[in-house]
């Protein structure tokens, strides 16, 4: 009688292993948050008939269509031109909770000479390794071309970064003061690399 009883135990514990493992899905879906800078009456950079918010919602929208991959999905906080807030931005990526979030940014400096693609990174001891981890990822795949200069990575207190609970990065596409900067991250064929070097690098 005992061994029965044992036996039964030992059977439904199966069944219920098996119930388990049925329904747990084979693979985690990576999510992956594309912020396009800025927005509406924020226009970011502005100069040579160039508007920055309008170049970091065209890649944006160029990241997520060119991605095929089931396994990833790619969220954009801002896929209109309008005025968003860094507190509404942060509070959409917290309850989200993404595995990487990218926030798109261009350069511009008095220095016309100025270049490349850089990135900004949380100094908070829970998310700055990781956020560093794909920074370097990111800058290395943007810049292995040579048609962006690799610049550095480095900590900086900006809002999103001091409160977005996982890992993220500020990137700093290029420089609209520079004129090769600019006349790449403005063109289609540029928009197009930028944006598909991006999505291979956060994949
Ligand atoms: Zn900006």
């Amino acid at each position: 009688m005992k061994t029965k009883i044992r036996i039964l135990g030992i059977l439904s514990a199966v069944v219920l292993l098996g119930v388990c493992f049925a329904f747990r899905p084979l693979e985690e879906k990576k999510i992956i948050v594309i912020d396009a800078g800025h927005g509406g009456k924020d226009l970011g950079a502005d100069m040579y008939g160039f508007q920055e918010k309008l170049i970091t919602e065209t890649i944006a929208k160029k990241i997520k269509a060119l991605n095929k991959d089931s396994n990833l999905e790619i969220v954009l906080l801002r896929d209109g031109d309008h005025e968003m807030e860094l507190s509404e931005r942060v509070s959409i990526i917290n309850n989200l909770k993404p595995d990487l979030v990218v926030s798109l940014h261009i350069s511009a400096n008095m220095n016309m000479s100025a270049n490349g693609a850089r990135a900004f990174i949380p100094s908070n001891e829970t998310f700055h390794e990781k956020s560093k981890e794909s920074a370097v990822i990111v800058i290395d795949k943007m810049t292995e071309a040579g048609n962006l200069k690799k610049r550095r990575i480095t900590e900086a207190p900006f809002y999103m970064l001091k409160n977005a609970s996982c890992p993220i990065m500020t990137l700093m596409i290029g420089f609209l003061s520079n004129e090769k900067d600019r006349d790449y991250i403005t063109s289609e064929d540029g928009q197009n690399e930028i944006a598909l070097n991006i999505l291979e690098a956060v994949k």
